[in-house]
């Protein structure tokens, strides 16, 4: 076990994207960084050297979030390595478009599977293992606004996670924990860009006042905000970071 003295987060989908600006963000503000991934192990630790060039401490975790045991080996894993843990970011997330009516069965379980329940696996772990004056942070989305065709299933979960969030900060009273989630707009990673013609890209990133695409350090500036102290007051609240496209 390491004996420094740094706080430790957790950052699930830390491979890529979000997940991964937002782990190395929290290693530059000075926590030590869990990175999970699920299968992007290759991703996860050239990340982890990166931040450990960078002066940074990190570990890289493989698990599935949807699986409740794979949840509990990474919160082991983050006692092991650092002592304990301090922030949770729920960030392991999918999104596949389809009308309510075109949607499969494999379409709607999986994103049950891994934005729900992944999500519930590790509050439930968290609200159990985190250490007093932690800080939690759920990835929703701008779509449970905006609520646009082809997104119904996977805005679905999104709202589910806001209403967990919600709750949340209430179970935690007398913790010192906060429960926040930050509900981006479209953002430049795969999980937004894959399959989209170029000019349904170009019109969403026009649909903002600010006229562009977010990029993940947009949205990992505001989980560092609601992880470090000038955040602790904000509990149990949605943070839409979106450029004002709602
Ligand atoms: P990416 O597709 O770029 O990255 C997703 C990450 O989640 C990957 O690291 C992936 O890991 C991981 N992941 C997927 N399934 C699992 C699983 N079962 N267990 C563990 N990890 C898993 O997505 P983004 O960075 O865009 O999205 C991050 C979060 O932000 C998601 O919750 C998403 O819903 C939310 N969001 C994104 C928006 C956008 O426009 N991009 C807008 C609003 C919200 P691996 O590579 O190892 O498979």
């Amino acid at each position: 076990m390491h004996t420094n003295h740094a706080k430790t987060a957790l950052v699930t989908g830390a491979s890529r994207g979000i997940g991964a600006a937002i782990a190395e963000r929290l290693a530059r503000d000075g926590f030590n960084v869990l990175l999970n991934f699920a299968g992007g192990a290759d991703d996860a630790e050239a990340l982890a050297r990166k931040i450990e060039r960078d002066g940074g401490r990190a570990v890289t975790a493989q698990a599935d979030v949807t699986d409740p045991a794979a949840v509990a080996r990474l919160f082991d894993n983050a006692e092991a390595a650092f002592g304990g843990l301090d922030v949770l970011v729920n960030n392991a997330g999918i999104m596949k478009l389809e009308t309510l009516a075109e949607s499969s069965d494999a379409l709607f379980d999986s994103h049950i599977a891994v934005n729900l329940k992944g999500t519930f696996n590790t509050l439930r772990e968290a609200s159990r293992r985190l250490r007093d004056g932690g800080r939690i942070i759920n990835l929703s989305s701008s779509l449970v606004g905006l609520l646009m065709p082809t997104y119904g299933v996977y805005a679905a979960t999104k709202a589910a996670v806001e209403a967990m969030t919600h709750i949340l900060a209430k179970e935690l009273r007398g913790r010192n924990i906060t429960v926040n989630a930050v509900a981006p707009g479209p953002t430049a990673t795969r999980l937004f860009l894959d399959g989209k013609p170029q000019e349904v890209v170009d019109r969403l990133a026009k649909a903002a006042p600010l006229e562009r695409l977010g990029q993940p350090d947009d949205i990992a500036a505001v989980v560092s905000f609601l992880a470090g102290a000038d955040g602790g007051w904000v509990n149990g609240q949605v943070l839409r970071a979106n450029g004002g496209i709602i």
